[in-house]
C-alpha cells in the first residue's frame, strides 16, 4: 500500500501518518517528490487495511500497489531519482551522464593512477575498480583487498573522482562502505539477499548489477531488498545476460533500459565491457546504450590491457576510451544529455571532503 500526501501536507502530518503505519506493525518509507510526498508501506504479508489512514489530515489518497515491488516503482515516485554526492558535482540520473571508468581490478598504485588520470581527463567523474574480485577460479587474482581500497581513496584525493567498488560479502562490505562513494553489488550476488539487506542499511549509494539470468522483475525485486532496509539510493546496471550466443561473453540487453525506466524511478547505467567481453564491441555498444537512454556507462580501461590481471580482453586502451568519449559527447545532446567536460589543471577542484 502507498499513501499519497496532499501537495501542501505539513511535515507533522507526514510524521503522524508514519507513526500510525508503524503502530500497525509495518515500516513506513517517506519518499519526498517534486509534487507531493508519498509514503510506502512494507513489512506486510498481504494487503494492508487502509483503516483510518485515508481520513488523516494531509492524506490525498491511499493506493493498493499490485506489483510485487513498491519502493522501486514509479507509482511511489513518478519523477526520476537523481543521486548526488557531497563535495562533488557528479551525479547519477540527472541530465549529465554518469561515466564510470577504470580497470577491472586494482592491481597496484601506478596502474590505478594511470587509468584514473586518463579517464578523468576524458570526462569520467567516477573511478571503478575491484579490490575484491569474484572470480570463477579460486586460483585467479582475487584482488588486493583493503590495500586496493586505500589506493582508490588516493585516486579520489588526487583526481576528485567518485569511487565505485564491489563488496562480495558482508565482511568486505564493512570495509568498502568506509572507503567507497558507491558500493557495487556484482552480478553473481544480485540475489544474495543477506548482502542486499546489509547494503540497504548503508548510507552509501549502491550500484546493483543485473544477475546473469535475472528477469526484469527479479532485478527490480533485488533493488527492492536494498530499498526496503531504508537505502533509497540505488543505481541499476545492465551488464549482459547469458544466452546461446557465443560471439560475445554475454548478450547486452539494451531493451532492458526503456523497460526499467517505464516501471522504476531508479537510474540505470550500462556496462558494455562485461556485457560483451570484447574490446572491439565496447565503443559501439556504448553509443547504443546512450542512444537508448541509459543514465551512464561503466567501462573497463587499462593502460596495459595485455598484461591486466583480469578482464584484459574487454578493457579499452586509454586512447580508445578517448574515442568512446568523443562519440558519446556527440550522441548525448540528441537524447537531451550532456557529458562532463573532463578534468584539466584549470578546472581541477579540490577532492571531496570524505567522512
Ligand atoms: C565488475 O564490474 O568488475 C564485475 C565483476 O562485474 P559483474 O558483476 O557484472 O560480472
Ligand atoms: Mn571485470
Amino acid at each position: 500500500m502507498l499513501v499519497v500526501m496532499q501537495a501542501h501536507a505539513t511535515d507533522e502530518q507526514v510524521r503522524a501518518v508514519c507513526k500510525r503505519i508503524e503502530s500497525m506493525g509495518y515500516r513506513a518509507h517517506t519518499i519526498p517528490g517534486a509534487q507531493r510526498t508519498a509514503i510506502g508501506i512494507t513489512g506486510n504479508q498481504g494487503e494492508v487495511e487502509p483503516g483510518t489512514i485515508e481520513e488523516m489530515p494531509g492524506v490525498a489518497e491511499v493506493i493498493q500497489v499490485s506489483k510485487p515491488y513498491k519502493l522501486v516503482s514509479r507509482d511511489l515516485k513518478p519523477e526520476n531519482t537523481i543521486i548526488k554526492f557531497a563535495g562533488s558535482n557528479a551525479s547519477v540520473g540527472g541530465t549529465t551522464l554518469a561515466i564510470m571508468a577504470g580497470p577491472c581490478a586494482i592491481e597496484n598504485r601506478e596502474q590505478a593512477f594511470a587509468a584514473a588520470e586518463h579517464t578523468a581527463r576524458a570526462g569520467a567523474q567516477f573511478f571503478r575498480g575491484g579490490a575484491y574480485k569474484p572470480r570463477t577460479s579460486p586460483y585467479s587474482f582475487q584482488g588486493l583487498g583493503e590495500k586496493g581500497l586505500q589506493i582508490m581513496a588516493e585516486v579520489r584525493e588526487r583526481f576528485g573522482m567518485m569511487i565505485v567498488t564491489e563488496a562480495i560479502d558482508n565482511e568486505s562490505l564493512d570495509l568498502v562502505e568506509e572507503y567507497a562513494d558507491i558500493i557495487q553489488i556484482g552480478a553473481r550476488n544480485m540475489q544474495n539477499f543477506s548482502l542486499l539487506k546489509r547494503a540497504g542499511r548503508s548510507k552509501k549509494p549502491v550500484l546493483l548489477k543485473r544477475g546473469m539470468s535475472a528477469t526484469l522483475e527479479e532485478f527490480l525485486m533485488a533493488a527492492e531488498y536494498v530499498m526496503s532496509e531504508g537505502n533509497y539510493n540505488v543505481i541499476l546496471c545492465e551488464r549482459g545476460v547469458r544466452t546461446f550466443a557465443d560471439h560475445t561473453r554475454n548478450t547486452l540487453d539494451l531493451s532492458l533500459i526503456p523497460a526499467v525506466q517505464r516501471l522504476s524511478h531508479l537510474p540505470i547505467v550500462v556496462d558494455p565491457s562485461h556485457g560483451t567481453g570484447k574490446r572491439n564491441k565496447v565503443t559501439p555498444l556504448s553509443r547504443a546504450a546512450i542512444a537508448v537512454g541509459a543514465d551512464g556507462l561503466m567501462v573497463e580501461v587499462h593502460h596495459d590491457p595485455d598484461h591486466a590481471l583480469s578482464d584484459g580482453m574487454q578493457s579499452l586502451y586509454p586512447d580508445q576510451f578517448d574515442d568512446l568519449m568523443k562519440q558519446v559527447r556527440q550522441i548525448a545532446p540528441v537524447v537531451g544529455r550532456q557529458v562532463s567536460a573532463g578534468r584539466t589543471q584549470a578546472n581541477a577542484q579540490p577532492a571531496a571532503a570524505h567522512s
